[in-house]
């Protein structure tokens, strides 16, 4: 929707961040929200973490239909909310908050994104398959508890910080009975554990843009086809992490179809109604190509 569109009756939602200039969520939304004929408009607001208690104060008293949350707000978001849905609360984040009658309801749509993202673009369902997490930090998180709470058979957690893999798998365990184990970092991940995986997801930011040539080191040669392997990075869309699986005939997927997803069902909860998902998806590709072309000039 553009400017000449806004009238009286507008809805209004967005994203509270901190940066929030490179997002390409207003981008996605706003197509969906002209493509199913919604007089509804999505705008980013660069909340600075010492504003965000008076900025999510006024998601009501604005009358915003709702809005998205991301960094550096996603768990300090969470004490200002009414009510907070059992899987963000697990999760410890939130992403999406809907403004219902003045009452506001936290979400997480982060992990349920992820799950989508698979069962879409890779026919891969979690119930009863063993999984590698390489990484720990908040993506991890989102992507654990949804695997977890998907039915995942077993989780294995690498991070270069084991302590930090530690915390986590003793959380999923306690919290969703899932069997868990951390596992050696790197080169010295014991390649029986990653033959036996049917997923392998690569959370960590290591290869991602401008650091294109970086990856966790990895024992690539005990992979083989049947397994998927995702990374979350989809700046570039070929991680050299995917290369290197990719090599091997192994199905690979980038973070795409996570921030799509996260979006599509972040759009469902605000507006009630089915989301344009392949519209919501060319234009992410679309902020794609424009982004690089802008770095091409950089
Ligand atoms: P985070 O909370 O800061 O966690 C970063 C993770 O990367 C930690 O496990 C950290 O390990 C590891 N790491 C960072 N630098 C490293 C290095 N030099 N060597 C080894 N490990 C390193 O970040 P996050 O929010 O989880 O984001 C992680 C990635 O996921 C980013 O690339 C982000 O863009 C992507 N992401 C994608 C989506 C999507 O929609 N596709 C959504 C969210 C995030 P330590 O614990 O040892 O520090």
């Amino acid at each position: 929707m553009g400017f000449p569109d806004i009238n009286g009756k507008t809805r209004v939602c967005g994203l509270f961040g901190f940066p929030v200039e490179h997002s390409f969520s207003p981008a996605m939304h706003n197509a969906a929200f002209q493509n199913r004929g919604l007089n509804w408009a999505y705008l980013p607001f660069a909340v600075h973490p010492d504003n965000l208690v008076k900025a999510v104060q006024g998601i009501p008293s604005l009358n915003l239909a709702g809005v998205n949350i991301t960094v550096p707000h996603k768990q300090r978001v969470i004490p200002l909310l009414d009510e907070v849905e059992p899987t963000a609360a697990k999760i410890g984040a939130v992403n999406t908050i809907v403004n219902s009658d003045g009452k506001l309801m936290g979400y997480n749509t982060d992990g349920a994104g992820f799950i989508r993202s698979l069962a879409e673009e890779a026919s891969f369902q979690p119930r009863d398959q063993r999984v590698l997490l390489i990484g720990a930090g908040g993506a991890a998180r989102a992507v654990a508890f949804s695997l977890a709470l998907s039915g995942c058979k077993a989780i294995y957690f690498t991070n270069r910080t084991t302590e930090t893999a530690r915390e986590l798998a003793k959380e999923i365990n306690l919290n969703c009975g899932t069997t868990v184990e951390v596992l050696s970092w790197g080169l010295k991940l014991p390649a029986e554990k990653v033959a036996e995986v049917d997923l392998v997801v690569q959370t960590t930011s290591l290869g991602m843009w401008p650091h294109t040539q970086a990856a966790p080191e990895f024992p690539f040669a005990a992979l083989h086809p049947g397994q998927v392997v995702c990374d979350l990075i989809y700046t570039p869309r070929q991680t050299v992490f995917l290369q290197q699986a990719s090599a091997r005939g192994i199905v690979i997927l980038n973070g795409l179809g996570m921030l799509l997803y996260q979006g599509v069902l972040a759009f469902e909860l605000w507006t009630g109604q089915r989301a344009p998902v392949e519209v919501m998806k060319e234009t992410l590709e679309r902020q794609l190509i424009d982004s690089k072309l802008k770095e091409s000039k950089l």
